[in-house]
């Protein structure tokens, strides 16, 4: 259901580019616009950019904090012009918008995207599942906001389509965490880390990075993150009856 899918605008500031999303995401049926700090009033800029799709800015939903925007999804996806200096697992439009589609058929999904002249941020970036990045020219590669928006969506709607046509394969359905307990398991992991000296709190370098990006790839079921939140729970009782 493409009502589970959410555009999450990080940081925008020029309130024209956030009518103009609103119109590229309409007209591929997507209808959940989330407007994360928001550099800009929804004024008539705004609007005027909508055109007839005013009525997504009037439901947008403003939080302050990513993680507003992010807590209730399964799927993460970062839309990004450039890979940064932590690799990160990508997808080609195409493959995303058929995660997305087949993601949504049973939960939400955010796709990200960042500020008109800085993007998303490592730590922004950091908190995907996958990064999807659009082919362009490499000399030019930037598109303006709103046309990333239509890009991606676009993709979303055909994958979507397709889905539709083909509404009797099986595909497994299978239960994955919401962002919100991935991060109280990254919390939890980080906590046994230190509470058993394997890094250290003054000191902690890169490893939690680094198996952020072990677990996104790896993709935990719902169930299987259970069995990793037991794991260091029986580390942690283990640990405090010896010390
Ligand atoms: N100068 C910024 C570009 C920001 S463009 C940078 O280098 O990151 C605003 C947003 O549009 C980006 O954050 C990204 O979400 C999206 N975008 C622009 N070009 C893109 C591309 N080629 N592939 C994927 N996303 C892109």
């Amino acid at each position: 259901m493409l009502d589970n899918v959410k555009i999450v605008l990080v940081g925008t500031s020029h309130s024209g580019n956030i009518g103009s999303a609103a119109r590229a995401m309409k007209v591929m049926g997507l209808s959940q616009l989330v407007l994360v700090e928001p550099q800009c009033e929804l004024d008539e800029q705004a609007f005027a950019l909508a055109s007839g799709a005013g009525d997504i800015i009037e439901n947008a939903v403003i939080v302050s904090s990513l993680e507003e925007a992010l807590s209730d999804c399964t799927l993460v996806v970062g839309s990004s012009a450039r890979s940064r200096t932590l690799e990160w697992p990508m997808l080609e439009p195409r493959e995303c918008g058929e995660k997305v589609a087949l993601e949504s058929s049973h939960s939400k999904v955010a796709l990200m995207f960042g500020r008109e002249r800085t993007g998303l941020t490592n730590d922004e970036l950091q908190k995907c599942h996958y990064h999807v990045c659009i082919p362009a020219n490499p000399e030019y590669s930037s598109l303006n906001l709103a046309m990333a928006v239509q890009t991606i969506s676009y993709e979303v709607r055909i994958a979507h389509l397709d889905r539709e046509k083909q509404k009797y394969s099986n595909d497994v359905e299978t239960e994955y965490p919401r962002h919100k307990e991935l991060e109280l398991f990254y919390q939890h992991l980080e906590k046994v880390m230190i509470e058993t000296q394997f890094i250290s709190k003054e000191q902690p370098g890169q490893v939690m990075n680094k198996l952020r990006r072990l677990f996104s790839r790896a993709r935990p079921e719902a169930q299987e993150l259970n069995i990793l939140r037991g794991v260091l729970t029986s580390v942690e009782k283990h640990h405090s009856l010896k010390s």
